[in-house]
């Protein structure tokens, strides 16, 4: 992959880039980042760069940094390819993937989807994709003591290529207790131009000892704008989608791929969102326990359909009360709402306003924030519910007396 592929990051892209100008490439590099902003495009644009024979110049005005690979020297073709006898993976797989590792068919069996994993997603996946692409359901997964073992002998020969040999791990939350110890004395002494690349989500899931020898690069979330772009220049999406796709993806291109090859999530994350507000705004009638009683249910029902969805439906959340306060302030802005989502603002927005928008959007993003971090999801919505209930009333107030 170039660095050109990689979405947004220009300012790791340089450091990356600097890196290797000024010769000093730390050996063993985590890229820590949240799912889908690219820490794995970036450990493989990276590993190219380093390996390529002909690094180009680029315009750093026009770019947002200045060099690349060449992406045509031997060299950069096997890595897109994927097939560099120098560059090497470890990733999670479930037990009996991992014992196929010395069988005739591990080609076929593990390494032809991993290689597809990659390629198919553009370097964005996380471990949803590589349980879909194994057809591994709830399945274990973890990277043990012999997946390593079988890399570190092989970076400890010679390069087939003179280069570096590069090690990308994947996912270093799963390795096994038992497979630490052997990464750790090979991250102290690493063979000679040997490149270890961690690409990780989560911080508080990775070992201390692995992380205290390990560089580590922060990788943000990305923008809305970056997403957008991407989505229409790689054709995922025409304009409409790909607007409320990047809105709705929290930062990450997988989630924004996601929402723009389906657009039926819409219909049903509008659905909720009206349930929400119409029963928070109505508990304020007194005496009314069927009012409190179908809130209940909703803040359970919610809660039954997991992390994944909760987040998507926050986010969507997010996205429509920033559409309400453009349409209270009648901003010029076009907003690139579908019809449905239209006919539900034009009424909706009158309670959104000064009054109540900055408090309703920071405990929506808290949310999204405990969500991700498996906090209670009765707790959390039931929160969002009184906080709903108090906040609408007090937009309503405000729009009343204006
Ligand atoms: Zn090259």
């Amino acid at each position: 992959m170039l660095f050109r592929e990689v979405i947004g990051q220009n300012e790791i892209i340089q450091r990356l880039i600097n890196t290797v100008e000024e010769n000093r490439i730390s050996h063993a590099q985590m890229f820590l980042g949240p799912e889908g902003t690219g820490n794995m495009a970036l450990a493989l644009a990276y590993s190219q760069y380093i390996n390529c024979q002909h690094r180009v110049e680029l315009n750093e005005e026009e770019y947002g940094f200045n060099s690349d690979s060449c992406g045509e020297c031997a060299s950069c073709k096997k890595i897109q390819n994927l097939s560099h006898p120098d560059l090497h993976f470890i990733f999670p797989l479930p037990a009996e993937l991992r014992k196929a590792k010395k069988d005739k068919n591990a080609g076929e069996l593990i390494y032809k989807p991993w290689r597809e994993l990659i390629k198919e997603n553009e370097g964005y996946f996380g471990l949803n994709e590589l349980h879909s692409k194994y057809n591994l359901k709830g399945k274990q997964t973890l990277i043990s003591a012999d997946d390593c073992n079988e890399i570190i002998h092989k970076v400890s020969l010679h390069a087939y290529e003179g280069g570096y040999k590069v090690v990308i791990i994947w996912m270093p939350e799963k390795l096994f207790y038992s497979a630490a110890p052997k990464i750790l004395k090979t991250l102290e002494e690493p063979p000679d131009k040997t490149l270890f690349l961690l690409v990780a989500e989560q911080q508080e899931e990775i070992l201390n000892t692995i992380l205290s020898r390990t560089q580590i690069i922060q990788i943000p979330r990305l923008k809305d704008n970056e997403i957008y772009q991407a989505l229409i220049s790689r054709n995922h999406a025409d304009e409409k989608d790909a607007e409320a796709a990047a809105m709705l993806s929290g930062g990450s291109y997988l989630r924004a791929m996601k929402f723009a090859g389906d657009t039926s999530w819409m219909q049903d994350n509008l659905q909720q969102f009206m349930t929400m507000t119409r029963l928070s705004f109505e508990l304020h009638k007194k005496h009314e326990l069927q009012k409190t009683q179908d809130m209940f249910k909703w803040v359970a029902d919610m809660n039954q359909k997991g992390r994944e969805y909760q987040k998507n439906f926050l986010n969507y959340a997010l996205r429509l009360f920033r559409e309400a306060t453009l349409q209270s302030y009648h901003t010029d802005e076009m907003t690139k709402m579908s019809q449905p989502e239209k006919e539900f603002m034009d009424r909706f927005h009158k309670v959104i306003n000064h009054a109540n928008i900055l408090k309703i959007a920071g405990e929506f993003e808290k949310a999204v924030y405990a969500v991700e971090r498996n906090g209670n999801g009765n707790l959390i919505f039931m929160d969002l519910c009184f906080l709903l209930n108090r906040e609408l009333r007090r937009g309503h107030k405000a729009m009343t007396q204006k």
